[in-house]
């Protein structure tokens, strides 16, 4: 047997590779970290989760306090933003959390952590920094960044993405934003509620392009209600940079072409796998388009090298990271043969009102050719939403034909919250009666999810058979009042 100086070497310090080294290390396998940038902690804590949450919380209360009236209070009159001052918090933020994905933490734990460009130069070993190091098994953990669609002009134009947004240090007077999809429309809305002008262009004829289109039009509605311009069905056939300010060219379906002028373009155009430099095509690891190619094990074509995370290609979030990672020390250092499931996997983009998802949605079902039932209970009809304000959305129940749930998709205050009941419901195969007759606190907005198995069994109960069946065993009068 080969004498390795790692039994597993991690390479990327995000979400995937922390939990991974965490996990193998404190299971007492000799594990080393490797990450390319001077702190561990990945895209999520640096340019994506962390500080757009921070960013949107900022742009809710701007927002809130603009609309202080709605609530029966004085008008404000509020003064401009000033975004150092919103990107001095989410930098305190990140630096808080950043204690939790320090070196010194996982050096606590047991794990070697290095900085630099790893490059495998066989199976089991790569270079860094002058320096080679062996392990028995691999995992490419390395994220995944912005992608530079290949637009005229766009190359030669300063623009920005996730990894400026949060940095800059000003508030664009107006932002164009190529790419309707979690980002874009994220960013889209908070940036417009600090005050920039702000356009949200898409190639498809709905934004959230995963979501069911009744339900994204709603988020889209109430972003234009609040002065976000949407363009759809356009392609960006050309990108101008003229300075101070960038012009973006659109074709529409019709051949029409709109001109629109702003001083930023953020590109949310999607997500490309890091791959480059890693030398994986001299040891037989294959990638497509998406990312590396893995089994339900999370096994690349070499067997004892493993992707997760975003590099994998898969669901692009955090907690898929966590999950595949946890996937990866199940099968590398437990040698468990555990495989990948996504049936109930959820999701949740963090526009206000927000949008989740977990399991079918309606145009999965359908896709499928299943046939679904869907059940739907109103934000407007739950009294906690009234109270706060934040009565826009609804959720959607989906039965398969057997009447056992298979998906919910969520659109209204606190959905990836709500969300985690049916986590629960769904992955322990809680029957929706046990839902239904369990006792939720009032009022809260989650009492929505009991609401929704009310309406479904609702018809079941007071049905006329069930009602003449208690008239037949009770004697019982009937209606006492007719309108
Ligand atoms: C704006 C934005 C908002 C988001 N919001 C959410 C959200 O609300 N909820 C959610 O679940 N997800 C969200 N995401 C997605 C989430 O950030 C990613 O899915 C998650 O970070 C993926 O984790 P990962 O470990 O695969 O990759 P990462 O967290 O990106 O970690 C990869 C690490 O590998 C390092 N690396 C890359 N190449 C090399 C190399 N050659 N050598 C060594 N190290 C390398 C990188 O520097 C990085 O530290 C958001 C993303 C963005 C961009």
């Amino acid at each position: 047997m080969p004498d390795y100086d790692f039994d597993i070497g991690v390479i990327g310090g995000g979400a995937a590779g922390l939990t991974v080294t965490s996990g193998s290390a404190q299971l007492g396998a000799k594990t080393l970290l490797i990450e390319k940038e001077d702190a561990l902690g990945g895209d999520c804590l640096h340019f994506g989760c962390v500080p757009s949450k921070t960013l949107i919380k900022s742009a809710h209360v701007y927002h809130q306090m603009k609309h202080s009236q709605k609530f029966g209070l004085p008008a404000v009159d509020v003064p401009p933003v000033d975004f150092r001052e919103i990107s001095k918090r989410i930098k305190s933020v990140i630096d808080t959390i950043q204690k939790h994905d320090s070196e010194e933490r996982f050096c606590s734990l047991g794990a070697q952590v290095e900085f630099g460009r790893p490059e495998f130069v066989d199976a089991h070993s790569i270079r860094l920094n002058g320096t080679s190091y062996s392990a028995k098994r691999w995992v490419i953990a390395t994220g995944s960044s912005p992608v530079a669609a290949p637009i005229k002009g766009l190359a030669q134009t300063n623009y920005i993405t996730n990894r400026e947004i949060f940095y800059l240090d000003r508030l664009p007077e107006s932002m164009i934003v190529l790419g309707g999809g979690p980002i874009g429309c994220e960013m889209g809305q908070a940036f417009n509620r600090l005050g920039s002008e702000v356009h949200i262009v898409d190639l498809a004829g709905q934004i959230l392009g995963k979501e069911d289109k009744d339900m994204a039009d709603m988020v889209m509605n109430v972003m234009k209600d609040e002065g976000v311009s949407f363009h759809l069905n356009a392609s960006v056939e050309e990108v101008v940079d003229h300075g101070s300010s960038k012009e973006v060219v659109l074709k529409n379906t019709a051949g029409e072409t709109t001109r629109l002028s702003a001083e930023t373009i953020l590109v949310a155009l999607g997500r490309k796998p890091n791959i480059e430099g890693l030398g994986l095509d001299g040891i037989g690891v294959e990638s497509h388009r998406r990312g590396i190619k893995v089994d339900n094990r999370l096994r690349t074509t070499q067997k004892h090298i493993f992707a997760a995370g975003d590099v994998a290609g898969g669901y692009q979030f955090t907690h898929a990271a966590g999950y595949e990672g946890g996937i990866v020390v199940s099968n590398a250092i437990f040698r468990l043969p555990r495989k990948t499931d996504y049936t109930f996997f959820p999701w949740c983009t963090y526009t206000d009102p927000p949008l989740g998802s977990i399991g079918m949605n309606e145009t999965m079902a359908k896709a499928s050719g299943i046939d679904y039932a869907v059940w739907t209970e109103a934000f407007k009809d739950n009294d906690r939403s009234l109270a706060e304000g934040e009565q826009t959305g609804l959720i959607k129940l989906i039965l398969n034909e057997k009447e056992k749930p298979i998906g919910v998709q969520i659109l209204g205050p606190s959905a990836g919250d709500l969300l985690a009941e049916w986590v629960a419901v769904l992955n322990g195969k809680v029957k929706l009666s046990t839902l239904a007759a369990a006792v939720h606190p009032y009022p809260t907005i989650g009492e929505i999810n009991k609401k929704v198995t009310g309406t479904y069994f609702s018809p079941k109960i007071f049905s006329e058979k069930v009602k003449k069946g208690l008239k037949f065993f009770f004697d019982l009068k009937g209606r006492a009042c007719v309108p």
